[in-house]
Order: C-alpha cells, then structure tokens, then sequence
C-alpha cells in the first residue's frame, strides 16, 4: 500500500491531471481571473506576504504552473537569490516560461519539470516552499509532502495554498452550484472544455480538509504546522516549519 491512497488507480489520476492541464494551458490566466473574479490575486498575495521571503533567498515553486507566485518571488529574492518554478506538465512549463520572459524576469529564475512526488533536489535547499492549487491534483499527497520537507532547509517553510472546506452552510450550497453548474459553462464558452473543469469542482470537493491536511504536514515530518481560512475557507493558506 502507498501511504493508504491504495483505492487510487495512480496511472488513471494522473493521466487525467496531464490532459487537464495540457488542454486549459493557453487559456490558463484568463480563466482564473475570470472563475475567481480577479480574487485568486488576492489569495497569492496574502501568501506572498506571509512567506518571509527576503533578498538573497531560495525558493521552489512547486506545482508553478504559469508562475504567478514565481514572478513575485523573483522580485522579492533579486539578484542574489534563487526562485526555481517546477512543474509536472510541460504545457504549462511553457507557457509559465514564455510570460517570465515576456516581463523581463530572468536571470534568478529556473524551470524545471518535475512531480511534487519525487522532488530531483538535494536534501535542505530551500528557505521557502510553495504549491498554489496544486496540491490536490497530486495523487500520493503524503509522499509529495515528504519530498517537500525533505528539500527545505531546517527553519524553512513550507505554504500549501488550496481549495479547502467552507464553514457556512449557505456560503457551501451557493459554491457547490457555482461549481458544478456555473463553472464547467463558463470552461465550455471560454475554453472549449467543460470537462477540465468539471474535474477542477471534484478535485476540490475530494481534497482534505483544513484539519486533515495540517495533520498530513504534521506527518511529514513539519512542525508549528497551522492555517488560515480565506474568503470563508473556500481557500486555506498552510505553513508548516522543517525543525
Ligand atoms: N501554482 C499555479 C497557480 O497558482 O496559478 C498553478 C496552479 S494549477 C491549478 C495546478 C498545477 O499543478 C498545474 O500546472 C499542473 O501541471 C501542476 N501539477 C499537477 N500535478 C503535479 C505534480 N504531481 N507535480 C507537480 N506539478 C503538478
């Protein structure tokens, strides 16, 4: 058994989570700004502000996708430091690449493809680690959070930020409807695809909640592990520190 996820057909997960993200890759940005109505900024920049990132530091945005958290960070580290933007999905590598460029943010940054759940660093690299809504369309969560605390530097942290579990029972029944109902129509109008993003409302109704995660990092070996409910816990922000 695999960290009892031994219901999980791994093969079929993650075949599936590739062709989501190859096929919304290109219309990626446009579609969160729009599912979100722009909040999704709000959401990176609490977690910005709360990673204590300074000049000189290292970071790995894992799950980085198009590099929203990335182009922050590069920012933040300057030219003394190091942001690495890692991600499974080529598609999304590339366009993350090409928008980097765009702007002017080289030099600290490097891209890499890679799984969450074998992560090709040394151990003790990084002061800071992210993954931003990708946590979930990981299919070993536990293993992914062991190669994380395994990369980060003792007095490093580690931030998952993702869809979690609502408190208000009429805040629950208006989100399901906007994401069963509302959410795979707008992916048809704009995108052409309602069943990425059918995907995209069961993959967070499947994903722990905000206590069972904490346990999972606690598990991995993290400590002072705690979140923060955003926006009525339709998003959770978690730290946890490698001792
Ligand atoms: N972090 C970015 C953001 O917040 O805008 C992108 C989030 S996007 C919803 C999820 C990303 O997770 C996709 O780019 C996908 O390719 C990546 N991903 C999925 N499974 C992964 C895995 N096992 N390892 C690394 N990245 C993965």
């Amino acid at each position: 058994t695999h960290f009892g996820y031994d219901t999980v057909d791994v093969n079929e997960k993650q075949k599936k989570v590739a062709d989501v993200f190859h096929s919304v890759a290109a219309k990626y940005d446009v579609m969160n700004d729009l599912m979100s109505g722009g909040v999704h900024r709000i959401w990176k920049r609490l977690t910005i502000e709360q990673s204590g990132v300074r000049a000189g530091g290292t970071v790995l945005d894992i799950a980085g996708g198009t590099g929203d958290l990335t182009m922050r960070f590069s920012r933040l580290v300057g030219p003394t430091g190091k942001v690495v933007l890692a991600d499974i999905n080529d598609s999304m590598l590339k366009v993350g690449r090409d928008r980097l460029y765009d702007r002017g943010i080289t030099g600290n940054v490097e891209f890499v493809q890679a799984n969450a759940q074998s992560l090709p660093f040394p151990d003790n690299t990084f002061d800071v680690i992210t993954i931003a809504f990708g946590l979930r369309n990981v299919t070993y969560k536990d293993q992914a959070l062991a190669s994380m605390a395994r990369v980060l530097k003792p007095g490093g942290k580690l931030m998952v930020l993702e869809f979690s579990k609502t408190d208000n029972p009429v805040l629950t029944k208006l989100y399901d409807f906007y994401s069963f109902n509302i959410l795979p129509q707008m992916g048809q109008m704009i995108a052409g695809d309602a069943e990425s993003y059918k995907y995209l409302a069961e993959s967070i109704r499947m994903h722990p909640d905000q206590d069972t995660l904490k346990g999972m990092m606690e598990t991995a070996g993290l400590t002072s592990c705690k979140y923060q409910n955003m926006t009525g816990g339709i998003v959770a922000l978690h730290t946890g520190i490698k001792p």
